[in-house]
């Protein structure tokens, strides 16, 4: 049986101060045993962020990092700083890095590798535009995403990671994808695991839905038999979240 694992995108949202004020308020709500809560929040408050949770069930991730170790590449985070720091996930690939940052199939891959050298659990984002969708290219789409994020991915390291499927017309939007469409494509997605690796890993790897889910949204959606939990924006700064993660 897999855990469930319910995490939030903080993006570029709330300072240092106000994280601290926002995990404080948020720590009883999310307080449970049954699946793990992760908060992304951003790169400057990261440190004080895993103080804050400290003592809790939260854990805390990053929302991006570079594939290299070091370097000369101003403004980038290493992975052995989010490491050295006790940062235990980091979001790769979200579609608004993709989109404004020109992250690629290919420097997903190479983030995903070096997440794993460093003992950190990648959340590997994919996830289709509405034309995409619209021209019934989802499921091709999405499976050479995960194709090439996961090449050279071990199958022990691919049983620990988290994919977060999130169709890019629901994300921020207010659509949420019906429970059948998120359903259909995180079979999918398993399914792909499954020939890329073999059904033990299928089995075993945890698989996200993201898209604009509300407290309203989440059961029928975490209910679903491929779907692990979710990967949540804009709902996962308010108390809201709290009944997300708490969704049966
Ligand atoms: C996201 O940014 O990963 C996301 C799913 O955002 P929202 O929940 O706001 O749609």
């Amino acid at each position: 049986m897999r855990r469930k694992i319910i995490a939030g995108n903080w993006k570029m949202n709330k300072t240092t101060s106000e994280t601290v004020t926002l995990i404080n308020q948020l720590k009883p709500l999310v307080a449970t045993e049954e699946a793990d809560v992760v908060f992304c929040v951003p790169t400057i408050s990261l440190t004080t962020a895993v103080e804050a949770a400290k003592g809790s069930n939260i854990q805390i991730g990053a929302e991006n990092m570079h594939f290299e170790e070091n370097g000369a590449y101003t403004g980038e985070i290493a992975p052995g700083m989010l490491d050295d720091i006790g940062v235990r996930y980091v979001i790769i690939g979200h579609s608004e890095r993709r989109e404004y940052f020109a992250e690629s199939d290919v420097t997903v891959n190479k983030k995903v590798l070096k997440a794993f050298e460093h003992g950190i659990t990648p959340i590997v984002c994919c996830g289709e535009s509405l034309t995409q969708r619209e021209q019934g290219v989802t499921i091709d789409f999405i499976r050479q995403q995960i194709k090439i994020a996961f090449l050279n991915v071990t199958p022990d390291q691919a049983k620990a990671a988290v994919i977060a499927y999130e169709p890019i017309w629901a994300i921020g939007t207010g659509k949420v994808a019906t429970s059948a469409q998120a359903q259909e494509v995180c079979k999918a997605i398993r399914e792909c695991i499954a020939e890329i690796y073999d059904t033990d890993t299928a089995a075993a790897i945890r698989i996200q839905y993201g898209g604009s889910v509300t407290a309203d949204s989440a059961a029928e959606l975490f209910a679903q038999p491929d779907i692990d939990g979710g990967l949540v924006g804009g709902a996962s700064l308010k108390p809201d979240f709290g009944k997300i993660v708490n969704y049966k």
